[in-house]
């Protein structure tokens, strides 16, 4: 069972939950290879969706409510909004 370590909220988890994110997405101009692309929950990546990094950070910040919303339960998006380690 492949394991990762979300970029976003630090959730462990398994190949079942286990989506890619792009961090600069690609309608954006992101580049579609691995220097662009990290591990993360399937929820982090929906709800990231069509924002940048920066954009999503600045987005949790301002939306406070939405950090644990659709998290897995060990999951914290909180050091992410403030732009703390990732993991
Ligand atoms: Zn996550």
């Amino acid at each position: 069972m492949a394991k990762y370590v979300c970029y976003i909220c630090g959730h462990e988890g398994n190949n079942i939950t286990h989506n890619y994110d792009h961090r600069v997405p690609l309608s954006k101009g992101g580049a579609d290879d691995f220097r662009n692309i990290s591990d993360a929950c399937d929820k982090c990546n929906e709800q990231k969706g069509n924002r940048t990094v920066q954009e999503y950070r600045k987005w949790l910040n301002d939306n406070p409510e939405k950090i644990k919303e659709n998290c897995y339960p060990d999951g914290d998006r909180s050091h992410f909004a403030k732009g703390g380690t990732w993991y």
